[in-house]
């Protein structure tokens, strides 16, 4: 459920029409709602046993005001970069909630953590311990772990996003799970405090989930008794969310939750949760504006002024994005076929084929939808296309929490070297 609804004939964001945000701040733009993104985290903390560390995937969603507005509900953060870390601390997340996941953390930032404090490194290679070990060695300190193993689950999701099989650089596979942690177990840099299994994103089945969570299980009990203090075990992240209203909808974080208790009940560890997706995806939308409509023999084109570059998920994955007109159309108005694009020369560069939508004209706009998560994150700007603004609302108030880059931004990153110059 989120907060983006039709009042008065107008798309709204809470308590703010998108078309009069459109006009303030320019088109393409992204907007979040406060009041979404803390139901979708309030929802899925209520279904965790107590004590659950909710530690929000920093990738999915990496604005500042986004943080912080999860930050204020306790929520800690899992980031994969140096600059995640750097942003979660600034959005006042404590460091003692903030777990490190990633295969190719750098000595700078295994450093950087390290001195921040954090709760846990998620730690996916051999190489990785080793060094993390003489990293806390020369800080003299040591590094609380989990090793990420890898159950080899098929996720039965998009292959792009399937991360728990044996062909995937993420994790330990299993079968070396207790070498790995016998080696962590003799560096004295390390202290070894649990496992982590991450096994996919946008999970549309709760089954992959609790074969993992069963197999690291029996890995957990295997541990002890190899004599490692097993306290800490994060799930990570992966449940998926509703980007196609017609669909089956994915399973309830009521259903997951009662999964994880029911299955997890006698494992005796804290648990941790890693979700981007689940609490961002449906709390933001990406507001573009028409510019032409272009009939073709074959198809109808709706040339839109977002591209590929403010919202790559349908040209990389070939996500599906419901599509909004921001005005809302008579009942029973026609529905033509349109093929929605945007202006970056890929022939990729294509948000929807064949989709009904109300008749649209240069200048109406639309809303494209479930953008919350792994949109402006992943934004770029190829073709020389300033980054889109980020808008969060709440209720009826509204503010740019992200601005829009300009010309000078883009020609400022340049430098032209000496003999260039003059
Ligand atoms: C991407 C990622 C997540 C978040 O996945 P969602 O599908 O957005 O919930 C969590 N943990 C790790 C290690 C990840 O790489």
């Amino acid at each position: 459920m989120n907060y983006f609804q039709y009042k008065d004939g107008v798309l709204c964001a809470e308590g703010v029409r998108l078309d009069v945000l459109a006009q303030k701040v320019g088109t393409p733009f992204y907007c979040y709602s406060s009041a979404t993104l803390e139901r979708h985290y309030k929802v899925f903390s209520g279904a965790l046993p107590a004590g659950s560390l909710i530690a929000f995937s920093v990738k999915a969603n990496g604005n500042l005001a986004v943080l912080k507005t999860l930050a204020r509900l306790g929520a800690g953060a899992d980031v994969v970069s140096g600059g995640e870390l750097a942003k979660a601390l600034a959005a006042g997340i404590p460091a003692s909630k903030i777990v490190f996941s990633g295969v190719g953390k750098t000595r700078d930032e295994m450093r950087a953590a390290l001195n921040a404090g954090i709760h846990q490194f998620n730690v996916e290679s051999e190489p990785e311990l080793v060094a993390l070990n003489e990293v806390a060695l020369a800080a003299g300190t040591r590094a609380p772990i989990t090793l990420r193993v890898n159950p080899d689950v098929d996720a039965k999701t998009h292959a792009k996003i399937t991360t728990g099989t044996a062909e995937t650089k993420f994790g330990i596979p299993f079968a070396h799970a207790r070498e790995v942690y016998a080696h962590a177990a003799a560096l004295k840099g390390i202290e070894i405090v649990g496992v982590d299994v991450h096994i996919g994103s946008q999970l549309t089945d709760l089954e992959p989930f609790e074969t993992a969570f069963k197999r690291v299980g029996e890995l957990i009990v295997q541990l002890r008794a190899d004599g490692h203090a097993i306290t800490r075990l994060d799930l990570g992240g992966g449940l998926g969310v509703p980007y196609q209203h017609d669909n089956s909808p994915p399973p309830d974080p009521a259903a997951y939750g009662a999964m994880v208790t029911r299955v997890t009940r006698d494992f005796g560890c804290q648990l941790s949760f890693e979700p981007g997706r689940l609490i961002a995806a449906n709390a933001g939308v990406l507001v573009s504006s028409v510019i032409y409509v272009k009939r073709g023999d074959a198809k109808t084109f709706l040339i839109i002024d977002a591209g590929m570059n403010d919202l790559i998920r349908p040209a990389m994955y070939d996500a599906h994005h419901e599509i909004a007109a921001v005005m809302e159309p008579a009942a029973g108005s026609p529905r033509p076929k349109y093929d929605v694009v945007g202006p970056v020369c890929e022939t990729s560069d294509l948000f929807a084929a064949d989709r009904a939508l109300p008749e649209l004209k240069s200048g109406d706009l639309v809303a494209i939808l479930s953008a919350g998560a792994y949109g402006a994150v992943m934004a770029g700007d190829y073709n020389a296309r300033p980054r889109a603004p980020e808008v969060l609302v709440a209720g009826e108030q509204w503010g740019i929490v992200r601005p829009r880059e300009s010309h000078a931004d883009l020609i400022a990153k340049d430098r032209i070297p000496d003999w260039l110059a003059g």
